[in-house]
């Protein structure tokens, strides 16, 4: 029996992986977060110094794994669970930086593919419509503008110590947009049979509920 396989990309800060979680918790999908896999990727080089001419043979060793607990994904190191210690905002710009290494995204698209294959999926990231599930059943483009996006995370991060100004996270917002959208191996951008929902003027609720609308209509 094949699977559902819905591919939500997306810049930074969209929404997508809130989004993703509560249209899956609705579905009984299982949600996949693949930025996760690239942070932990990053991670991985800057905990061990890693210089960039030597990324492509020290990625054998460096054994990223996702598990599910609960239901909820959790990404490994070795036997580590780093879930947490890839949300800074030096891993959020490290991973922008390393994952625009052909070698980094070759060696995670098995991972991806893999999961897909044998779950009914949620996955959300940067290039899932376009080249890691390129036959999804649904393709969403979920986006917003810098500013709302900006927003959003400033008052996610207002109330935990050293919270960056609203200024600081629209410039690396932006920055991280456009090394996304311009990199030469599986760049951000709009599957041609993508559907595009633009969350600038919707709550969550309302984004999740248009999501699961278009979810329905394509698949049932
Ligand atoms: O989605 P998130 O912000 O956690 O992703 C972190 C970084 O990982 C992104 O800025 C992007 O460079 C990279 N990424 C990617 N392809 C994906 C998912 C994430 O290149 N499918």
């Amino acid at each position: 029996m094949s699977t559902i396989n819905i591919a939500i990309d997306g810049p930074a800060g969209a929404g997508k992986s809130t989004i993703a979680k509560m249209v899956s918790a609705k579905l009984g999908y299982i949600y996949v977060d693949t930025g996760a896999l690239y942070r932990t990727i990053a991670l991985y080089i800057t905990e061990n110094n890693i210089a960039d001419e030597d990324i492509e043979k020290a990625l054998p060793a460096a054994d990223v794994s996702l598990r599910f607990v609960d239901g909820t994904q959790r990404v490994y190191l070795g036997d580590r669970d780093v879930s947490g210690l890839i949300r800074t905002p030096e891993i959020s710009m490290a991973a922008s930086r390393t994952s625009a290494i052909p070698a980094v995204r070759e060696y995670l698209f098995d991972t991806q593919q893999k999961i897909a294959r044998e779950n009914n999926v949620i996955m959300d990231g940067r290039d899932i419509g376009t080249v890691v599930l390129p036959n999804a059943d649904v393709k969403i483009f979920l986006t917003a503008s810098a500013e709302e996006r900006a927003n959003r995370r400033y008052k996610e991060l207002a109330e935990k110590p050293d919270c960056p100004s609203y200024e600081e996270i629209l410039s690396d917002i932006i920055k991280r947009d456009e090394q996304d959208m311009n990199r030469a191996v599986s760049p951000l951008k709009q599957a041609d049979d993508a559907v595009l929902v633009d969350t600038t003027k919707l709550d969550l609720e309302t984004s999740a509920e248009e999501i699961i609308r278009i979810i329905r209509e394509k698949t049932e």
